[in-house]
Order: structure tokens, then sequence, then C-alpha cells
């Protein structure tokens, strides 16, 4: 549980040897053993969100358990753990219900879950940033059938988010020139410069932390996924993405950071040629995927 500089790349890794106990339902059709599931019994002691209408849950949120982090005071303290909560936020009780099939509401149950675990996990003194991520289907990362999104706090900054500081501070942050959909709150757009080919980024347009979300924001965005996860299935068929939410790390200053949501489409895997050269071919036609993206 601890972050080191790997001595040959110079890249920081995070080491955890318990996470590959995790198992993949993905073989398994049945959904009479998943631990998402309402009909699942469940030591309550690890339920850290959940929102009902009348008697039944919506969504919900637990402590994962098998995290990348562990939220070990005396061991940090001593230098030994980096360290961090993290929770597996379950969006629908609905076993095979995911985000090409949500309504507008579906998705606004989903940010207003988001934005409670968000302000619980960054208040922390200890925490340094929080990210919110999803994988959608095995080849995308998942382990679990049932849609559920991950939240992470960590008692340091990642460095995919320290390069996205930066460039912000150089003025280069988020091109929008290839705008697809925008509201009085947020721009949808393609960046033509993304590292992976088919990459959509919903931005704030003036707000730097995720907390400061509004409900009526909550609403926007909600209508804002439910078109882009209907263009997705239209263009590319129901295929394996993940999305992440950065938002500006708490103490920190950077006035043209402003928080968002990376969606990615797994059109394509990585091979040697990504993992050799740390770069990954871009074939997008970017004009005519904005015309897609708005119709
Ligand atoms: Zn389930
Ligand atoms: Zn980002």
């Amino acid at each position: 549980m601890k972050l080191i500089v790997n001595k040959h790349t110079g890249r920081r890794v995070l080491i955890n040897p318990i996470r590959d106990l995790r198992k993949s339902d993905f073989s398994a059709m049945e959904h009479d053993e998943c631990p998402f599931c309402p009909n699942y019994q469940r030591n309550e002691k690890y339920l850290r969100y959940e929102e009902k209408i009348i008697d039944h849950w919506i969504t919900r949120s637990i402590d994962n358990k098998f995290p990348a982090l562990i939220c070990d005071h005396d061991r940090h303290q001593r230098g030994e753990i980096d360290y961090g909560r993290h929770e597996v936020m379950i969006e629908t009780p609905e076993h095979f219900k995911n985000y090409y099939d949500f309504s507008e509401e579906d998705f606004f149950h989903v940010f207003r879950m988001y934005k409670n675990r968000y302000m619980a996990l960054t208040q922390e003194e200890c925490i340094a940033s929080v990210i919110i991520y999803k994988n959608h289907m095995k080849s995308a990362g998942a382990s679990k059938v049932h849609s559920h999104s991950q939240i992470l706090s960590m008692s340091f900054i990642p460095p995919e988010i320290e390069k996205e500081i930066k460039m912000s501070q150089l003025g280069s942050f988020s091109s929008e020139q290839y705008k697809i959909y925008e509201d009085e709150s947020f721009i949808a757009f393609i960046p033509p410069d993304a590292f992976f080919s088919g990459e959509l980024i919903i931005r704030h347009k003036s707000s730097t932390q995720f907390q400061s979300i509004t409900e009526q924001e909550m609403k926007q965005l909600g209508t804002i996924f439910y078109h882009i996860f209907g263009k997705i299935s239209q263009i590319y068929g129901f295929i394996p993405f993940n999305t992440y939410l950065h938002s500006l790390p708490k103490d920190v200053c950077a006035d043209e950071y402003y928080w968002h949501i990376h969606v990615i489409p797994r059109k394509g895997k990585f091979g040697g040629f990504e993992l050799g050269t740390g770069l990954y071919i871009n074939s997008l036609d970017i004009d005519s995927a904005v015309k897609k993206f708005k119709k």
C-alpha cells in the first residue's frame, strides 16, 4: 500500500498485494451470489451511504473489500504506508442495468451519491486528493457485472492530476474547439489531441472542485450523460468504457483548472507499441465524430 518510484522506468507504482485476490463474476451469468444485489446478506458495518425510495435502496456505497489503499493512521504516521479510503458505489439495485439503460434520473442519483462520498472522503485531514472512476465490462478493468463506480481518497496527488494541474497553469488546459454539447454550467467536447481515441470530456465552466456541484447541475449532468451514452451505443455499440472524475485537490491553487469527467469508450486494446513507447495512436476522424455526437 505504498507509492514507490520504479528504479528502471522512473514511473510511480502503487504496491498492493491484496488486490490480486479479487474474483471476477463475468464467467457466471447467474447473479444469486452478487455482493452488489439487494438480496445479498452483507454486514451493515461496511455501509457508508444509502439513498432510499420508500423501503428500497436505489444507490449505496460500501467499503471496497480489496482496497487500493488502507486507512491506518498509525502505520501512515510511521511512514510504512500511504493512506486512503476506497469505496464501491453501487449505482442501481438491478443486476444487469448499466449506463446504456440509465435514465436521466438514474444518473442524477449516481451524481448525488458521488457528491456525498466526495465530500466525506475529502474532509479527512491527511487526504490530499480524491478520484472517482468507473470500469464497465471486463476488458475495461471491471471485475463485477453489476453497475458500480469507485471512489478512492489518497494521502498524495497522483501523477495524472499533477500533470493536468501543470498544464492548466501553462494555460493550455482542455481544448474545447470540438464541442458536442453545452449548457449554462457544462461543456462537453472531444479533445483532438486525446491520448485515447474517441475520448470525451465533460467539464464544468467555472468551478474547480466537484463538491460544489448543485442539485440543478446534477440534473444537467444527468441529461448530458444520458445523451452521450445514447450516442456511444449508436456509434460504437454497447462497448466497454471507463470514466473518471478529476477535481482540483483541496490544498492546490490553480484558477484555470475546472473539474471534469473523462469518458473513454474502449475501442482498442493496448499492445507492445503503447507499452514500449508510452505513446498511443489516436485514429479518430475528429470532424466526423463531432458531427455524429452532435446529431
Ligand atoms: Zn448484482
Ligand atoms: Zn482530467
